[in-house]
């Protein structure tokens, strides 16, 4: 493939035209190599630098075919023996790949006009399940594994990722805090299921301290953290016995249920308080990606690449 210097800035941040596409200053150094030189500060540097391909010997069509089959729920052995390569191999595109595509997602997925998300948490698990592990275990990196994921409702967007062992407000912290940063201001409207960890984390994260009240005598007190205005909060609670739905009770647990319903005519997405679109974007996950298929062979052996 032929390089397009016009495409590419110079990665010297010394450089005054650093990151600068297409002002004119990148030439070809060697294009079988696919080297690049930056006539401003004169640094050589690969046409791959910063991308998926950078270091790799591997033509950047047979990398992107593993990646698709991949992506086609094929296990890594698979995709190996179809393009004739190495497991190994295909594993380190594979991370690379997932690296850069979170370094990207977390560039571009910021601030967003944001009016309803649902938020879920799915199960899957490395190499063995915590109830047929030896306890003590002496893997940290094996065992129950919670997929956390958040869903803008309006465009399907998956906003937030997040991987935890178990289920506890420290675990649900950082992934609240991902969507915090994703979403912009706290007019939004939160629906998960009745998992108590979220309202903990929530607020934490989204919390303001509470408005100061005028107090005569006695030392002032701490203030507490409260739900900013504009930010509404509500959960479903589905009851299931042998596996059959029975209940479905739903409830605001920030606002009232009169502002969160205006919310959800505001939005016009879904009627009532639901997280059946993160739940099904789970489904998807589970379908394309054979290691969170259920009841399979071909689970997670190591947690870095789940
Ligand atoms: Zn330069």
């Amino acid at each position: 493939m032929e390089v397009d210097p016009s495409q590419h800035s110079c990665p010297n941040t010394e450089c005054p035209d650093c990151g600068k596409v297409g002002a004119g200053n990148i030439r070809i150094h060697c294009s079988r190599d696919r080297r690049l030189r930056c006539a401003t500060c004169n640094k050589r540097f690969s046409a791959r630098q910063g991308t998926i391909f950078y270091k790799l010997r591997t033509d950047e069509k047979t990398v992107l075919t593993a990646l698709a089959l991949l992506a086609e729920r094929n296990s890594a052995r698979a995709t190996a023996r179809i393009l004739g390569t190495n497991e190994d191999t295909v594993l380190e595109w594979l991370a690379k790949a997932a690296q850069h595509a979170a370094q990207v997602s977390e560039l571009l997925i910021r601030k967003l006009n944001i009016s309803q998300v649902q938020l879920d948490e799915m199960w899957s698990f490395v190499e063995k399940k915590d109830k047929h592990r030896n306890q003590p275990d002496p893997a940290p990196d094996k065992g129950d594994a919670w997929a956390w994921r958040c869903i803008d409702v309006a465009s399907r967007l998956r906003i937030a990722n997040h991987l935890s062992k178990t289920r506890e407000v420290a675990d649900a912290l950082p992934f609240i805090s991902k969507v915090a940063d994703r979403v912009d201001g706290f007019e939004v409207l939160l629906t998960t299921d009745k998992l108590k960890a979220y309202q903990a984390a929530m607020l934490e994260v989204f919390g303001v301290p509470e408005p100061e009240q005028s107090r005569r005598t006695g030392r002032p007190r701490r203030r507490r953290k409260v739900f900013p205005p504009g930010l509404l909060y509500g959960q479903i609670d589905k009851e299931r016995e042998y596996g059959r739905l029975v209940c479905v009770d739903r409830r605001a647990v920030v606002g009232t249920m009169t502002e969160i319903q205006a919310a959800l005519d505001r939005d016009g997405s879904c009627k009532v308080i639901n997280t059946s679109l993160v739940e099904r974007d789970n489904l998807s996950v589970r379908q394309h990606n054979g290691r969170t298929v259920r009841k399979t062979l071909s689970y997670s052996k190591d947690w870095q690449m789940h």
